[in-house]
């Protein structure tokens, strides 16, 4: 086999509560993660000169030694001392920089591909430490699941047995945010409360939030979507209050920004219903997606 052609998934958090600051300067987190059907497609071919040749049309997406993927191939050819190089060309559908995890995931579909091309042969166990060493998203992209609980710096995944699958609509507006500009403007509370307590508290909204999405309960999943990082962001890009509240105006079932944004995105019953607000949004918002658990 001398090329593969993959599909490199997005993803939602639907839950993010940000724990504690850790030593390492990263954030404990816990969250759940929705792989969506909005994806980029990679295409890999082997080649015979030794180099990883990265080909993107997007503007947004560097080319060279900066892209993920380039760092994923990197390392596994320098730690398996592979002599053929790879061509990566990346079709961006998934916006970059939008809290969508885009980046993150090419990175993940890489691993996967060069781990069939180079016949490396390794498995999951040894295919993660690859993963979380390129980012906290990673991990994620490199399951098959369609729902995961992520903790640590969200990359610790635990499947999640829900088979309820939901319609989006979302809306990318402005300009690219990157998380650990967010991460750095995030104040965590400095209540009284233990710490033992919060976490309780956090673990109880989790599991309550989980089982309303086994029961595909869409009006108790739009109540309690949460993200801790939201209020950064709209801190960060106030306009994008605006467009929550025109979402919400929409008959959406719960509206939130994912991840460190700014997409924001909404629940909807149909995919009928998910339509009408793109089009509706369309005529505003030059980047507008229809979406659904993948
Ligand atoms: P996350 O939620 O993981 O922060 P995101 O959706 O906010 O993800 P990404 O699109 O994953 O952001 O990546 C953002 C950054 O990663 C940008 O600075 C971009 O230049 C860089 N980057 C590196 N490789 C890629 C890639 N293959 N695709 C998109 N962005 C990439």
């Amino acid at each position: 086999m001398r090329s593969i052609t993959l599909s490199s998934p997005a993803k939602l958090n639907l839950f993010l509560k940000v724990l504690n600051k850790r030593p390492d300067g990263f954030h404990n987190i816990l969250t759940i993660f929705e792989r969506i059907d909005l994806s980029d497609k990679i295409h890999l071919t082997l080649n015979s000169s030794g180099d990883i040749r990265v080909r993107c049309a997007d503007p947004h997406v560097p080319s060279g030694p900066r892209n993920l993927v380039y760092q994923a191939a990197k390392r596994l050819k320098e730690d398996f001392k592979i002599k053929d190089g790879v061509n990566i060309d990346i079709q961006k559908n998934i916006p970059v920089a939008a809290g969508l995890a885009g980046g993150s995931s090419n990175a993940a579909t890489v691993l996967q591909g060069l781990n069939r091309l180079w016949r490396l042969d390794l498995g999951l166990v040894q295919l993660l430490p690859y993963a979380k060493e390129l980012g906290s998203d990673v991990t994620f992209f490199m399951y098959d699941y369609s729902w995961g609980l992520g903790s640590e710096r969200g990359d610790s995944i635990q499947k999640l047995d829900v088979r309820t699958k939901l319609w989006h609509v979302l809306v990318v507006p402005c300009a690219p945010l990157y998380s650990r500009e967010v991460y750095g403007e995030l104040r965590l509370p400095q209540g009284k409360t233990g710490h033992r307590k919060v976490l309780t508290k956090v673990d109880d909204n989790v599991s309550i939030f989980i089982h309303h999405l086994r029961q595909a309960d869409i009006s108790a999943i739009g109540q309690g979507l949460v993200n801790d990082l939201e209020a950064v962001v709209l801190r960060l890009f106030p306009a994008l209050e605006g467009l929550k509240q025109r979402l919400k105006s929409l008959n959406t079932q719960g509206v939130m920004v994912s991840g460190s944004g700014p997409c924001v995105f909404g629940i909807t019953e149909t995919h009928q219903k998910a339509k009408d607000i793109q089009n509706i949004l369309s005529r505003r918002f030059r980047r507008t997606f229809v979406a659904r658990t993948n």
